[in-house]
């Protein structure tokens, strides 16, 4: 069996590692670097540069770089290189095509499979993305591990026999991620996960920056700010000057050429302490006590009853962090795990519990939590765009939940059960998930009957919802996906008459359509959006051109359609 990876696919860096007797070993690259980069570049001669040397191309043709593309993942936002626009699920297979190779050399085996680690804050839209960039790098992606659980879970292995609720506070590059666990007889289950994604090294960066900036301001004169080499330089400078800080009381920023003023080179040189550091980013800090606040309230425990604190990503190494922790929960944060390699051996770990290539004596099991809010639309008095939760946000999974619903129409025979995923109150405005029908209702007055809609979340991120009409048993149900990449795709399909399929689904589709304004239909909301989706679906398969598909989509039209006498 192949051997499968764990890599963390961070904002600034990335990591791989691998389980070998039992451990998890971190692998290097060719230079013997653990850490790299996460740079993606195009050199002079148009060829791909990836890790350090992107890193250090950054500084000096920042236009044919990109470094912090994780960023950008699933905002549908292109990254330019030069002339030409990257997805950033391009720029992150560049990447992970190259942990790729290094490691199938390092490892002299062809390595196509991984478990890649993600923020616990990604959506369903950030994780399909890491997914595809997986794919695209010719890795096939087994599992998708949350960041703070990976982390736990390295701590986990060394610290089996405790029994405690352990807090991972994972201040990376460019995302904050709190999570709450409970290990108890070597089970670790999440129970809440929050945070902020846009909090992270890279702010404390563009602190200093400010500040030196003002500083180099008022001393000449000169905004650097409007200066992309000068910009450059100070980013480089800045971070370089926080790491220091991290174990020096200060730090003196010399940068000697940074611009020029009336032909001569004005050099930017500051001394900065780590208190005034800390006065400046201070601000930053106090955004981590929010989502902690939150995730502890989500997963119903008190700050008291924290047994461990674990401290992950690069930005955990600054004082003041391990510093405010102690002063907000009352508890110092432990050292137990390296931060720059916790999320990447609980990735491998992660792997080798799929493996089997950890033994089943030493082997944890891991549960993990549902991040979003699941349920379906209702009806009520008040409105039929309810959003009513069958899973709320942060329960374990694996998990079943269900809950019972009343028929809301006289004579109703049927149920579309529209299944939503978020956390606004009114179903439309939360992320559709698919639907389904059930037929076969008893036809009495409303509220007469009865339908319980049954979800089931498994680990793999795979959701079932079941209905099933209480008085004659009859079920219908659908799986979810929650990593299909597919779900998602909305195309125009306005120009399905072009397609060469138009003529065998005409009939149907003009049924369909005329049925549709019918007022009756439109008065009821329910089915008016089941028919829309099924239209919907049978035209993309003839844009698509795809025969299976469209026959497929025009049996369950044409049901429906039958259903309601037309
Ligand atoms: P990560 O995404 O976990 O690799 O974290 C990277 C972030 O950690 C970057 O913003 C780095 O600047 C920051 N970082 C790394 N080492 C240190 C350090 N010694 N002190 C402060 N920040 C650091």
């Amino acid at each position: 069996m192949s051997t499968i990876i764990g890599i963390d696919l961070g904002t600034s860096t990335t990591e791989a590692a691998v389980i070998r007797e039992g451990k998890p070993v971190m692998i290097v690259n060719l230079d013997n670097e653990v850490i790299i980069p996460s740079a993606v570049g195009i050199d002079d001669r148009g060829n791909w540069v990836v890790g350090e040397r992107a890193r250090a191309q950054f500084l000096l043709s920042p236009e044919n770089t990109a470094i912090e593309v994780k960023r950008k993942i699933g905002t549908g936002e292109k990254i330019m290189l030069g002339k030409q626009s990257y997805t950033p699920v391009a720029l992150s297979a560049k990447l992970l095509e190259y942990v790729k190779t290094y490691v199938s050399e390092s490892l002299d085996e062809e390595i196509t499979r991984a478990v890649i680690s993600v923020p616990a804050y990604f959506d369903d839209i950030q994780r399909q993305e890491t997914v595809k960039a997986g794919m695209t790098a010719g890795l096939q992606v087994e599992r998708i591990i949350n960041e703070p659980t990976a982390a736990a879970l390295s701590y986990g292995l060394e610290h089996m026999e405790e029994e405690s609720h352990i807090l991972v506070y994972d201040l990376g590059g460019g995302t904050f991620d709190v999570t709450l666990l409970e290990m108890f007889d070597g089970v670790l289950e999440v129970k809440a996960s929050g945070g902020d994604n846009k909090l992270g090294g890279r702010d404390f960066d563009e602190k200093l920056m400010e500040w030196l900036a003002g500083r180099f301001m008022e001393k000449h004169g000169v905004e650097l700010r409007k200066n992309p080499y000068a910009m450059v330089k100070l980013k480089e400078e800045a971070e370089r000057c926080k790491k220091a800080l991290s174990t020096q009381d200060s730090y003196h920023v010399l940068v000697p050429m940074i611009v020029e003023k009336g032909g001569q080179p004005l050099a930017l040189d500051e001394l900065v302490t780590r208190k005034q550091f800390e006065e400046m980013t201070q601000e930053l800090i106090e955004r981590t006590h929010q989502p902690i606040d939150i995730v502890l309230a989500d997963s119903g425990i008190l700050p008291a009853e924290i047994d461990r604190i674990i401290l992950v990503g690069g930005s955990t190494r600054m004082p003041l962090v391990a510093e405010d922790i102690k002063n907000y929960l009352n508890m110092d944060p432990s050292k137990a795990v390296n931060p720059d390699y916790a999320v990447a051996q609980g990735a491998a770990i992660q792997a080798g519990i799929i493996q089997g290539s950890i033994r089943q004596e030493e082997s944890l099991v891991m549960t993990d939590v549902n991040p979003y809010t699941l349920g379906i639309r209702a009806r009520d008095a008040m409105t039929d765009d309810r959003m009513s939760v069958v899973i709320p946000r942060n329960v374990t999974i694996p998990t079943t939940r269900s809950h019972i619903y009343y028929t809301s129409g006289d004579y109703q025979t049927m149920a579309n059960i529209e299944v939503y995923q978020g956390e606004s109150a009114i179903a439309s405005s939360n992320h559709f998930l698919g639907d389904f029908v059930v037929h076969g209702i008893p036809a009495k007055k409303a509220g007469k009957e009865k339908i319980n809609v049954q979800f089931s979340y498994n680990v793999n991120g795979m959701l079932e919802v079941r209905a099933s009409i209480l008085s004659t048993g009859a079920e219908a149900s659908i799986e979810i996906n929650m990593m299909d990449e597919k779900k998602d795709e909305r195309i125009d399909v306005s120009g399905w008459k072009d397609s060469s399929l138009a003529k065998q689904f005409r009939t149907a589709i003009r049924r369909a359509e005329r049925v549709l304004k019918n007022t009756e239909v439109q008065a009821d909301h329910f089915l008016e959006t089941a028919l829309e989706e099924r239209l919907y679906f049978l035209k993309k398969a003839l844009v698509t051109e795809d025969l299976d598909a469209a026959e497929e989509a025009e049996e369950e039209l044409i049901d429906m359609l039958d259903m309601l006498n037309d």
